[in-house]
């Protein structure tokens, strides 16, 4: 693929730092009332990332600010309305193996979540670098450890993470940062590779 020459190739880092996280386990018991307890999920004040949905639903959930209450509230709702429910604290792989072999056993649908590019451990709300270059897209993931969880100076987290990833995987040198846009509870930079660090040579 030849890059062409500045401006051609674009993309963006997602930065998702620090925050509270929990995993919810619930035997929903049908794909009807799975579908709604995914619903209900989705009308949260949280981001949510379904891993597995059958008679076992699994879902992680990220709350921007910590101790809003809002995991504690779900719980005691989920309490109510199934006969099997688990709020987790935080996100471990370890937990997110067992959830994900109980989705398994019981037949559900699994979307098994992508790995971090530093460390390899799963995550539901990484940290992205993508980057689009001619028709195919780069992508570097980081885990919340792999990220850090510095939130007060975004620019400068992402500027760090930029270098980790170039410090692995040669796409992410020269390429430039525009100013961040917080979107949602996430905040997004676009990136575009700098013009002058064409390489002729290069592929
Ligand atoms: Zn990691």
């Amino acid at each position: 693929m030849n890059r062409g020459n500045g401006g051609t190739t674009e993309g963006e880092l997602v930065f998702r730092g620090g925050g509270e996280r929990a995993l919810f386990i619930v035997e929903a018991g049908d794909l009807a009332r799975a579908k709604r307890l995914l619903a209900y999920f989705d009308g949260m004040a949280c981001e949510v990332r379904p891993i597995a949905v059958g008679p076992v639903v699994v879902c992680a959930a990220w709350v921007e600010q910590p101790g809003s209450g809002t995991f504690e509230s779900m719980a005691e709702h989920l309490r109510d309305g199934y006969s099997l429910s688990i709020c987790e604290p935080g996100f471990s792989p370890s937990m997110y193996r067992v959830a994900l072999q109980l989705a398994r056993d019981t037949e559900g649908e699994l979307r098994p979540l992508e790995c971090c590019s530093v460390c390899g451990a799963p995550d539901p709300f990484p940290t992205t670098l993508s980057l689009r270059v001619g028709g195919e897209e780069a992508r570097f993931l980081f885990c919340q450890s792999c990220s850090g969880a510095v939130m007060d100076a975004p620019d400068a987290v992402a500027r760090l993470l930029l270098g980790k990833a170039a410090e692995r995987s040669p796409e992410w040198r020269d390429v430039e940062l525009g100013p961040p846009m917080k979107s949602g509870r996430a905040w997004r930079f676009p990136i575009r590779r700098a013009a002058d660090a064409l390489s002729p040579s290069h592929r």
